[in-house]
Order: C-alpha cells, then structure tokens, then sequence
C-alpha cells in the first residue's frame, strides 16, 4: 500500500510499504479521509512520533476491508469512524471509563501506525459506525468535534452564557459552533490571524477581535458588560493564556485545551484575577469516549448527521498522499490560508474549497483598529 511514513523527525516519504494484516480482534480500515491535526505538525516537524518509522494520521475514517480473528463478520463493508485512543482496559483509571486518563494506553498515529495510508489495522473496540447521512470527510472530524465539545462539557457551559475562545483554528471554531448549537448568549473569537478571523466571519460568527489591535481583556468586559463566563484557551499562546484570567468574570471559568507553543507563565496580575474573581482554571484533555448516552462521539456523529452541526466549510483542503508532505510544510510555514487540511483516499482531488469567497473588501467588521 501507499503511505506517508515517518523515518525520523521531519522527514517523511511518501512510499510502498506491505499492507498491514488485521491482528485477533482488529480489523483492516480502507481509509477514506483522515484529517490533518494542529498536532501533527510539531509532532512531524520537532518533536517526532514515539518510535520510527511511523505512519502518522489519527482523525480518520473509512471502509472495513477484511476482519481478523474473532472479529463479527458483520464488520466487513461497514463504514467506520476511528477513536484513536487504545486503552490498556486494565488500569485503575480504565476501570472508571475515562480511558482518556488510562496509564497505559496505545494511540494510532503517534504510538502505532495511523491512517496517512491506504490502510490501517484498528481494534473493533475504536471503531463507531457512521450514520448513513454523513460522508467519510465530515465523519473524520469527528475527532476535532468532539475533543471541542470535550471544553465546553468540562466548563459546564449553560444556556446564554457568553463564551470568549481564544484561537480562531479548528478546534476553536468548532467549540463556537457547539457553543451556539447549546444556546449560550453570545460567542466571542481573539485571534491574532486576520484570514482565519475572516474565515471565522465567513461561516457565521460575529464577535471577533484581533488580538494585536486592541486588549482582549477589555474588549471582552466591553463586549460583555462583567466579563466572558466562559473563556476558552484553544491557542496555546501564552499571551492568551495571560488575558484568559482578565477576560472571564467574577466566578466565571477558564478552560485550557490549547497545546503550549511554549512555557506558560502568568503575571502577577492575572494570578491575582483568579484568586479575587474566584476563577474556575480547569485542563481539558481528549475526548470522553464513555457507555451511553453522552459518549462526546456519538454526540459529535449525531449533530453532525441532523445537520445541527457543519462541519464541511471548516475544510479548505483535500490532498492525496502524494501531495500530503508539501500540505503540512504549508501549515508548518503557515504559507497559505487554511482551517482543516484533509487527506482524501485514493488519490485525492486537491483542490482548495473556499469557494471562490472573496472577503477581502475591507468591511469585513472585525474589531481590529478600536480604543
Ligand atoms: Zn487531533
Ligand atoms: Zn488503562
């Protein structure tokens, strides 16, 4: 099969490799989209997989092509969305169901093989099937979507809340979208990107600031009145991290999910906001794959499948393997607008969708130039 491996940090080759045999209890996944995650690039270009070669990849969907030993044959030809998570099902935290948490877990696409390739093995137990209404691609943001609504589950996110996310990537354009389909007030976006604001403007949303221009902290007790009830971390910026404890309100919650471009430190002042304010600070790590009924995926699959939750505009572009390598030096360079990379089976058509929107015209109402 075809696949994009990784040999050491920063050097991936597209290449033949053997077609992987579907061990007892796994099966053989046709992939048919596997998105490319915020996460893959300083996992492909710095800091590397836990062992090489290794094929990276781990939002992905596809076909089941064949089923090992002891697998239900009913298996075969059904259409499969991936929880990458492996868990041990052993340890004291797997015994609770929060297999995020598990000790001694396996992870496709950065401790074993992922889906940057024609085919993948998967344990039966990682696989949900897709409703019949969604396509591979959106099913493949299952991942995103639900590692999204993960944040906002975890800040106990009520009806009319306002909601101020830093990060106008993927995740955090999807936590907007959740934020809005759970009836919060009002869903406001910093950024420090003017095409991603624009890009965020473009599929709906209307409080945007570009955090170079103006304070977040005070555009959002403005925007507000007493502050955000929900601040949202999905940058990994320490500058947001600083402004999270001024922008949130008395008694409001700080939710920290994006990954650190760096050591995170916060002022004197901003330590003391959460100490006078009360601040709920709370980690948001993965996404709860649990028993019925609010397992996060099958929450994500179904807001998906109704149509409540779109995810379809986030993707700007579809790649084929063979084009894959310079697609993620492009996000690496940030080189060319993007929101979700996705790589399309066979070959992929590679083609840019931004339909041809053109919102350069200077009235695109974002707070940049105010105070
Ligand atoms: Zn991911
Ligand atoms: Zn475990």
């Amino acid at each position: 099969m075809k696949a994009c491996v990784l040999h050491g940090v920063g050097d991936m080759r597209t290449e033949q490799v053997p077609d992987p045999f579907p061990g007892p209890g796994e099966v053989l996944l046709r992939v048919r989209a596997c998105g490319v995650c915020g996460s893959d690039i300083p996992r492909i270009f710095e800091k590397g997989t836990y062992r090489f070669p290794l094929i990276p990849g781990h939002e992905f969907a596809g076909l089941v092509e064949a089923v090992g030993a002891g697998v239900d044959s009913a298996w075969t030809g059904a259409r499969a969305v991936v929880y990458p998570l492996v868990p041990c099902r052993r340890c004291a935290v797997c015994e609770t169901g929060a297999y995020a948490q598990c000790a001694d877990y396996d992870y496709l696409g950065s401790r074993r093989n992922g889906a940057f390739a024609e085919f993948v093995t998967v344990p039966t137990w990682n696989l949900i099937r897709i409703p019949e209404a969604l396509g591979f691609e959106e099913a493949a943001m299952t991942e995103p979507a639900a590692v999204a609504l993960h944040a906002l589950r975890r800040a106990g996110v009520d009806t009319g809340d306002r909601v101020l996310i830093f990060g106008a990537g993927p995740i955090g354009l999807l936590i907007g979208k959740w934020a809005e389909l759970m009836g919060v007030g009002e869903t406001l976006m910093v950024d420090v990107d003017l095409a991603r604001l624009r890009f965020a403007q473009s599929i709906g949303f209307r409080h945007l600031l570009d955090g170079r221009q103006a304070d977040p902290a005070e555009w959002a007790q403005k925007k507000t009145g007493r502050g955000a009830d929900i601040v949202i971390e999905a940058s990994g910026s320490a500058a947001a991290f600083e402004h999270s404890m001024g922008a949130a309100r008395t008694g409001g919650a700080v939710v920290l999910l994006g990954n650190p471009a760096g050591p995170m430190s916060l002022s004197q002042d901003a330590y003391w906001a959460i100490l006078r304010k009360e601040l709920r600070v709370l980690g948001s790590w993965n996404s709860a794959r649990v028993a019925m009924p609010k397992d996060e995926w099958r929450l994500a699959l179904d807001a998906m499948s109704s149509g409540r939750l779109q995810v379809d505009r986030m993707i700007t572009h579809r790649v084929g393997l063979d084009d894959l390598w310079d697609r993620l030096q492009m996000m690496r360079d940030h080189s060319e607008f993007h929101c979700k990379v996705m790589a399309v089976n066979p070959q992929g058509m590679a083609k840019n969708n931004e339909d041809g929107e053109d919102n350069r015209d200077g009235k695109h109402g974002i707070d940049s130039s105010h105070l």
